[in-house]
């Protein structure tokens, strides 16, 4: 990437990339650094992005995405953070106590999340993360959601494909790739309306929103910028990618001209 201030240009394989109207980025849990700065570059460019570096930067966060979620008042668990390891107890009782969800705040495909049943295990895993130096967070445990939650594919103020996944038997989690399986669903209006909104609150314009049926309404638990699109495909027989590209050939001139009105949110 060349940053000079009149003509920053992107070269790859020893080709300058030019006339490029808009791009999708799809960048990888483990390249979110070097895959944001290429992403601002074509952002520097004038290139239509509609997941901005800046966004996909904070989805990346587990506990930033909660904070910005929160402040939009949309539907959360019940989320507890602390450094100090004296905390502990403190941070507990926040989420009510056991059973509760530890994660690190940068797993993903459900790898760092663990479901401590009772206040002992909870606080001896919190311990060991923390003996490790590792970002978490703590959060009450949605029982009632069955080991299944909602993942809702939004593209522009729209859901356009949703599905059901439900963990492997004995599993709370419900990644696919924990071995869980989907299905096809409807929404009900307040799932559609939570999932538009935290895409929205997190400025994404492609986003994989993934909620929980909780008894206190549907709750958010992360919201994706890179969602994969041959899950959701399979299982609902919707041309996600079609629909991505769609919105972006919508939207690519429009939005370049007034990307000053994009307000960043640390
Ligand atoms: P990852 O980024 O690794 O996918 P998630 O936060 O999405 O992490 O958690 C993985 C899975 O664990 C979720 O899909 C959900 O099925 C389950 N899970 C996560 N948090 C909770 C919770 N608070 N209550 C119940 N189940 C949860
Ligand atoms: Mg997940």
């Amino acid at each position: 990437m060349n940053i000079t201030s009149k003509k920053p240009t992107i070269v790859y394989k020893g080709r300058p990339l030019e006339y490029f109207d808009a791009i999708i980025p799809r960048i990888g849990a483990s390249k979110t650094f070097y895959g944001t700065a290429v992403v601002r570059q074509f952002e520097v460019m004038d290139v239509f992005s509609p997941n901005q570096s800046q966004a996909i930067s904070r989805s990346r966060d587990k506990l930033r995405s909660m904070q910005i979620l929160a402040r939009e008042g949309v539907g959360l668990p019940v989320t507890g953070f602390a450094h100090a390891t004296q905390d502990i107890d403190g941070l507990i009782e926040t989420v009510g106590g056991a059973p509760l969800v530890i994660k690190l705040l940068e797993g993903t495909q459900g790898i760092g999340v663990v479901l401590a049943e009772t206040y002992q295990a909870a606080k001896s895993v919190i311990e060991a993360f923390r003996g490790l130096d590792a970002n978490i967070l703590v959060q009450e445990f949605i029982k009632e959601a069955g080991g299944a939650d909602l993942r809702c594919f939004v593209v522009g103020n729209q859901v356009i494909a949703a599905m059901k996944r439900q963990g492997a038997k004995g599993e709370f989690r419900s990644n696919l790739h924990r071995g869980g399986n989907a299905v096809k669903i409807d929404l009900s209006p307040e799932e559609t309306d939570t999932a538009i909104r935290a895409a929205k609150a997190m400025g994404l314009k492609v986003a994989g929103v993934d909620l929980l049926r909780s008894n206190h309404g549907p709750v958010v638990m992360e919201v994706n910028s890179s969602p994969g699109l041959e899950g959701i495909e399979k299982t609902t027989k919707v041309n996600v990618a079609g629909k991505i590209i769609e919105f972006v050939a919508q939207n690519a001139v429009e939005e370049n001209e007034d990307r000053s009105s994009i307000k960043p949110f640390y």
